[in-house]
């Protein structure tokens, strides 16, 4: 079956399972039109998930390569996930995701998607325990990319990846809902592209993808545009929840390219 396309897609060079080509072979398999690569830009404050910065040259290297190799048989990009903090260009790629991992606060950088715990721990040492204030922090540096020059905006909600295994904050509650709305706006407003990112569920985590549902029901509402990805760790998820009915009723506002 054509028609299906992913732009977020980690390798071996950052916290992905497979090698790149592994993951070329993989979309092939499966009939996919494209393939894009989207490794972790560098963060130097945190360097557990990323590229270094010599596997960055690498990594470059490897994907303009391969796009020779498979010429005409299947249309490969270079991405990179560019956190926001990231000090890296991006004028090597041939787009960009967007993204929040970190909430920087009194000079430190606090990684949202780690742990439950950490989240915890976040919110008493430099919250004085109100988690709303971390949402809030969050939802703020997430709307500061609408200036950003991205192909999209990766994994809106990113905040909530342990909500249904250790709920810490209520989505419902005005601070959270406020918060997100705000951002939300600053984005459809900047038109930018949103994710929908089923990768939370392919590791475990979840069982419905970023952004939840309402935010869904508000992107469309004001005509935004969405595109679907994996957030791809492992080849055999390349594609994971693509087929929901939830995905399926938001295909007018999907985009197939970037
Ligand atoms: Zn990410
Ligand atoms: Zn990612």
């Amino acid at each position: 079956m054509g028609g299906k396309t992913n732009f977020h897609t980690h390798s071996v060079y950052c916290d992905g399972k497979d090698t790149l080509e592994e993951l070329v072979e993989q979309a092939l398999a499966m009939g996919m039109d494209a393939l894009g690569f989207s490794g972790h830009s560098f963060t130097p404050f945190d360097q557990s998930y990323c590229m270094s910065l010599k596997d960055t040259l690498e990594y470059q290297k490897e994907v303009r390569a391969l796009k020779e190799k498979y010429r005409g048989k299947i249309k490969l990009y270079l991405g990179i996930e560019q956190d926001f903090y990231s000090p890296e260009s991006t004028a090597e790629y041939d787009y960009v995701i967007a993204s929040v991992h970190y909430v920087k606060k009194n000079g430190e950088y606090l990684s949202i998607d780690e742990s439950p715990e950490d989240l915890k721990s976040f919110a008493r040492d430099f919250y004085q325990g109100d988690i709303y204030g971390l949402v809030e922090d969050y939802f703020q540096t997430v709307a500061l990319m609408a200036q950003s020059k991205c192909a999209f905006v990766g994994h809106f909600d990113l905040i909530c990846k342990f909500q249904e295994q250790a709920p810490l904050f209520d989505e419902n509650h005005p601070r959270y809902k406020q918060a997100a709305q705000s951002a939300l706006a600053e984005l459809l407003q900047a038109g930018k592209i949103m994710e929908i990112n089923t990768g939370a569920m392919a590791r475990g985590y979840r069982t419905a993808p970023y952004p939840a549902e309402n935010w869904l029901k508000e992107i469309a509402k004001n005509q935004g545009r969405l595109i679907l990805s994996s957030d791809c760790h492992d080849k055999n998820y390349l594609t994971y929840g693509f087929d929901l009915p939830l995905i399926a009723q938001y295909e007018k506002y999907i985009n197939k390219s970037i």
